[in-house]
């Protein structure tokens, strides 16, 4: 059976995975592979920092591993708030804060649009591979919705009236940028498993 590192320390996200990929790959933990859950994430791009995780598990344990990076960016903040996302107002990395900050620097700005992005990283013996996805939608005026995180009241998507805070999760996850990268990624892994 094929091993896959995860390099998050976010639960949600290993369960996720383990849902979506092909039954012959086990899926490991950093905890389970003795990595710290916190791994460096110092670059100035989505894949900078998805590829730094995951060549650092890598190099220290040389299983196939995988990382990602996401964020939103705002057209009229020249892609901020970008890969500053989580600590936008701050390293306490508020949710709250975070989009009370976003509402009140686009008070005045009429050109609402932005997107999520998510880079997904593998890296293995057969070398570096990136899948994207990537959500185009604007800001709204208010926080509408109570479910997902982080910007979600705030951000609608195109070609929907509600909020990803105000869609379900199974809704959020069949459009959003983070199950567009990670289909792409489980169909890699599937087809070279062929
Ligand atoms: P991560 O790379 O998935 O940990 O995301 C970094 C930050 O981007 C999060 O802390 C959120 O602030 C923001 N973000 C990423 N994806 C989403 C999403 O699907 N909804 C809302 N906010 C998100």
């Amino acid at each position: 059976m094929s091993k896959l590192l995860l390099c998050t320390g976010n639960g949600g996200k290993v369960a996720e995975l383990r849902a979506m990929l092909p039954e012959a790959m086990e899926l490991l933990s950093l905890a389970e592979a003795g990595l710290p859950n916190d791994l460096p994430e110092t670059g100035d791009t989505f894949a900078a920092n998805a590829l730094q995780k995951a060549r650092f598990a890598f190099e220290r344990t040389g299983l196939m591993c995988i990382a990602d990076d996401s964020g939103l960016e705002v057209k009229a903040l020249s892609g901020a708030p970008g890969v500053y996302s989580a600590r936008y107002a701050g390293v306490a990395k508020s949710d709250t804060a975070n989009m009370v900050k976003l509402l009140r620097e686009m008070e005045a700005v009429s050109d609402r649009s932005a997107r999520f992005r998510t880079v997904v990283a593998l890296v293995d013996d057969s070398g570096e591979h990136l899948f994207e996805g990537e959500v185009r939608g604007t800001i709204t005026k208010e926080p509408r919705g109570n479910n997902g995180f982080g910007y979600d009241p705030v951000f609608l998507p195109e070609m929907s009236d509600l909020t990803f805070a105000e869609l379900d999760a199974k809704m959020k996850n069949a459009i959003s940028h983070r199950g567009q990268a990670v289909w792409k990624l489980v169909r890699w892994l599937s087809e070279r498993s062929r």
